[in-house]
């Protein structure tokens, strides 16, 4: 008897979220229960909402080469890490389980364009919050702090920090914040700065002796090590604060608002902890956590 109760129960569900679905246009027919609908979620005047709506899908900018932030694994072809964590936490609160998530693959010099043309809903990157940034994208978070730093070849005892980078090959990424203080400070010359578009090839460069130090954020250069713990070390000595924000299109304040809403409560509730736990917290490293800013 009560077997046969769930099971009314059960199928009157299914007929009430197929009908749901119906009615609010493309919507989920009831594969993952715990999922908040997207037809429930209420983002008032957010174009950028109204599009991930109709379209019945999210689009979200990630990187794919940066271990324990944002990588796609080359075997099973799924993305992961803590990037991809809080971008999948927010998605989730937004009404679109894992299964209703596309994810691009946009180089640090690609976020503001693909943020401003639309390509992506909204990025989760390793994207520093910044005033010239905020010109042309808007941010909510920060939801993590990073620093950069150094990785260098483990046999190498001549770079010790920022300051023992003269005459050295130095290779960072194009559009990013650290590539900016390697100019703005000179820490090397000009000719001995190495500029190209993903990390990961810096990393290549380093590792066949091409340059001498990649730079760019603490969490950023541990997952690389952690790769070639034989070969690679982080200096570990930062020397910049890096607030990462999840990127949104600039006019787009309902949608900042709510994603700032979604973030406190994961700070709040223990998401976030779970998130940084399962991922960047595996190397026994400790996070605090961080303060919203709520420009
Ligand atoms: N967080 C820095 C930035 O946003 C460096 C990492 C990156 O390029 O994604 O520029």
């Amino acid at each position: 008897m009560r077997v046969r109760t769930l099971a009314v129960v059960l199928l009157a569900g299914g007929l009430a979220l197929t009908a749901c679905g119906k009615e609010g246009g493309p919507g989920d027919t009831g594969s993952a229960p715990a999922q908040t609908a997207v037809s429930d979620v209420k983002v008032d005047g957010s174009a950028t909402f109204d599009k991930m709506k109709s379209r019945g899908r999210v689009v979200i900018g990630v990187k794919e080469d940066q271990p324990g932030l944002g990588y796609k694994d080359p075997t099973s072809g799924k993305f992961n890490g803590f990037d991809i964590e809080i971008a999948k936490l927010v998605a989730a609160q937004l009404g679109f389980g894992d299964d209703k998530i596309d994810y691009k693959a946009i180089p640090s010099a690609g976020r503001e364009q693909a943020l401003i043309n639309g390509d992506v809903d909204y990025y989760v990157g390793t994207y520093t919050i910044n005033a010239k940034r905020k010109e042309q994208v808007a941010f909510a978070g920060p939801y993590f702090t990073a620093g950069q730093d150094l990785l260098v070849k483990k046999s190498d005892s001549s770079i010790t920090g920022k300051d023992t980078l003269k005459g050295k090959k130095v290779c960072s990424v194009t559009g990013s914040t650290p590539i900016q203080k390697v100019k703005s400070e000179n820490l090397t010359e000009p000719e001995n700065i190495v500029e190209l578009q993903n990390y990961s090839q810096c990393v290549e460069q380093l590792e066949q002796g091409a340059v001498d130090a990649v730079t760019t954020d603490d969490a950023i250069l541990k997952g690389y090590a952690s790769q070639s713990p034989d070969t690679l070390k982080v200096i570990g000595k930062p020397f910049s604060k890096e607030p990462y924000g999840i990127g949104l299109p600039k006019d787009d304040k309902a949608l900042r608002d709510k994603v700032n809403d979604i973030l406190q409560a994961a700070l709040d509730g223990d998401a976030w902890q779970k998130a940084y736990d399962s991922t960047l917290g595996k190397s026994n490293s400790t996070a605090e956590k961080p303060t919203l800013d709520r420009y």
